[in-house]
């Protein structure tokens, strides 16, 4: 039976970055005899555009439909006067609900050849390839109860309640482990459990999920100590998991080492491994329409798609090392340029990206 993937494309560089994925995704399907449906449709301010709301019934209808979502960016001051429960981003974080995507996949990949774009030295990050399994619908962010109350005093007094429950953090670990299985089979799990008990049920948790995964190296760090050691020796880690604070934070800054946002994708995955996949950064309207966007971060997240969500790995490994020749032969788009590279504008690095996929 053939795969569906829902292709959304969104608002501002979107359309630009998404075209550009789907040529990549029409080689590999030939190349690889994917049998691959694709469908279309409209999110975030297109999707208000031309319906009224940021994500039509229908459209979530076919996303729960299907293997996996190809998402690009939703949002730009088109829409900025939106009321708050109507705003382009709400679309997406209504997928990420209907469909219960908890396990966030933030890889922070560094490609050598870009080693000179990070705010550390070269030599430090050169190679970097981190992937954080973030839990993303759980931890402090959700727990109840919460608010802003008035004490007797007259004082305020604001309070949150972080709060994990053993099978949200078991189907968690799960994914951590599988991904470490999948890549240098080492995981460090990042808590505070000398402080909060939360995390220390947490870190009791992903011990008793490591019996089922002898292949994998476990570790535990402590969050103040991860934070230190992502930028004093950040190439020490394989995959990371943690909550979802915790996790916010970390992949921020894991992100910020490799120094381009438009290299790095992303996934959320559910239990059942369906998927949506996007590029971390946003619909970049200063650009948009400029043909200046960098597409790469777009079809990596397709690389991803194909591996998590499709089992398709050898699919996932071409479209990257495709990138990688890209960078090789000194193909720059504006944001990764440096001195001696090749401009490229979208349309001609997705071309690129194309023709080292059709000669490797
Ligand atoms: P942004 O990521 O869109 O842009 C930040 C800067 O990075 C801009 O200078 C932009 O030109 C540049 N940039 C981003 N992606 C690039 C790419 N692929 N190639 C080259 N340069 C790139 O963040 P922002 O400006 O804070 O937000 C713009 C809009 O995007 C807002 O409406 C925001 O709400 C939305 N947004 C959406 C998502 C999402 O859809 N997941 C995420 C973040 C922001």
């Amino acid at each position: 039976m053939s795969k569906q993937i829902l292709c959304l494309p969104g608002d501002g560089i979107g359309p630009e970055i998404m075209a550009e994925a789907l040529k990549v995704l029409d080689v590999v399907r030939q190349t690889f005899g994917l049998d691959i449906e694709v469908s279309h449709g409209l999110v975030g301010g297109a999707a208000i555009d031309q319906d009224g709301v940021p994500l039509t019934d229908d459209v979530l209808a076919v996303a729960k439909a299907s293997d996996a979502i190809l998402f690009g960016s939703v949002g730009g001051p088109k829409w900025d006067d939106q009321p708050m429960a109507n705003r382009p981003e709400k679309g997406l974080l209504k997928l990420r609900s209907e469909l219960d995507l908890f396990a966030n996949l933030r890889p922070a990949i560094l490609f050598p050849q870009l080693a000179a774009a990070s705010s550390l030295k070269p030599e430090l990050v050169a190679g970097l390839d981190i992937l954080i399994v973030r839990e993303l619908t759980g931890g402090i962010y959700f727990g109840e109860p919460r608010g802003v109350r008035t004490l007797e005093n007259g004082e305020r007094e604001g309070y949150n309640t972080y709060v994990y429950q053993e099978s949200e953090i078991r189907r968690i670990a799960k994914v951590a482990f599988e991904a470490a299985q999948k890549r240098g089979g080492r995981l460090c799990s990042v808590d505070k459990s000398n402080v909060l008990e939360v995390t220390a049920l947490w870190r009791d948790v992903v011990i008793e999920e490591s019996a089922a995964y002898h292949a994998v190296e476990l570790s535990h760090m402590y969050v103040d100590n991860a934070a230190m050691q992502l930028v004093r020796a950040p190439k020490q880690f394989d995959v990371m998991v943690t909550g979802n604070m915790f996790g916010d934070i970390l992949s921020d800054c894991a992100a910020m080492l490799t120094g381009s946002i438009g290299m790095l994708p992303s996934a959320s995955l559910n239990e059942k491994n369906q998927g949506m996949y996007e590029p971390v950064h946003g619909s970049a309207p200063d650009i948009a329409g400029e043909n200046k966007a960098n597409p790469l971060a777009q079809i990596l997240s397709l690389a991803m798609l194909l591996r998590y969500s499709l089992g398709e790995g050898a699919a996932a490994d071409a479209i990257e090392k495709a990138v990688s020749d890209v960078l090789d032969k000194g193909y720059r788009t504006g944001d990764i340029a440096s001195e001696g590279s090749q401009l490229l504008g979208t349309a001609e690095m997705g071309d690129a990206v194309v023709e080292c996929l059709q000669h490797s």
